[in-house]
């Protein structure tokens, strides 16, 4: 286990934050799978023995818990970490899910910093290595012209530090983990909201518009999708899965 990397499945079953973990997850070294319902978790967790698992608590089909109580009582399943995706509120869920010998948890919604940590931290105590190599917490695009510094929140347009605010830094960061995807305002809202102000689609727009001031000769990275919402452009290397 130690050359190889960590085997993470994420069960969730709304895609963007499915997505937005899976993005952090392999940033860290990690290598993610993920499923959108307790059921198929709970085959796929018999059949593949995941390293760790992230898991939402609200979800169709079978809930989180008892996806948890479920691997918790399997001989072959029980060590496998688990670490909760949770809503606000959901205390009495996170103490049962505890009770029944899950790792840890993070809240909705989270910081990726912390979901990161955390993950490393119940890999390293359920005793699966890190691949040393991986310690990628930086994003470079359009070939190396943008770099995100995801742990610092910084970002540099042609080795030139950019200070983004937080909303802008969110959307840049969000847009940027699929190139070429187009996300609707309200995606953007759903992921960058709760990280700094309130965000309405109109604000949205005036966010982007000086994100790309900001970003002076590399602003036309933020595609405007007419009617849709907006993208990161795909330099042709971006979206390899
Ligand atoms: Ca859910």
């Amino acid at each position: 286990m130690s050359t190889a990397k960590a085997q993470v499945l994420i069960v969730e079953d709304e895609p963007e934050i499915a997505e937005l973990i899976e993005f952090h997850a392999e940033r860290a070294g990690m290598k993610a799978r993920k499923v959108g319902s307790g059921r198929l978790a709970l085959d796929l967790v018999r059949r593949e023995q995941p390293d760790l698992i992230v898991l939402d608590l609200m979800l169709p089909d079978v809930d989180g818990l008892e996806v948890c109580r479920k691997l918790k009582q399997a001989e072959q399943t029980r060590s496998i970490p688990i670490v909760m995706v949770t809503a606000k509120g959901e205390e009495a869920d996170i103490v049962a899910g505890i009770e029944l010998g899950a790792a840890d948890y993070v809240t909705k919604p989270f910081s990726p910093r912390v979901l990161v940590a955390r993950l490393r931290n119940a890999l390293r105590r359920a005793g699966v290595e890190e691949d040393p190599t991986a310690r990628i917490d930086r994003v470079a695009l359009l070939d190396g012209k943008l770099v995100i510094d995801i742990d610092r929140h910084e970002v540099a347009a042609e080795g030139r530090k950019v200070d983004l605010t937080l909303t802008e830094f969110g959307i840049l960061h969000y847009l940027a983990t699929r190139p070429g995807f187009v996300r609707t305002r309200d995606q953007i809202i759903a992921a960058v909201h709760g990280k700094s102000t309130v965000l309405s689609s109109r604000t949205v727009d005036v966010h982007v518009t000086a994100l790309r001031r900001k970003l002076g000769a590399l602003a036309d990275c933020v595609e405007t999708v007419r009617g849709v919402g907006y993208r990161f452009a795909d330099s042709g290397n971006g979206s390899d899965d």
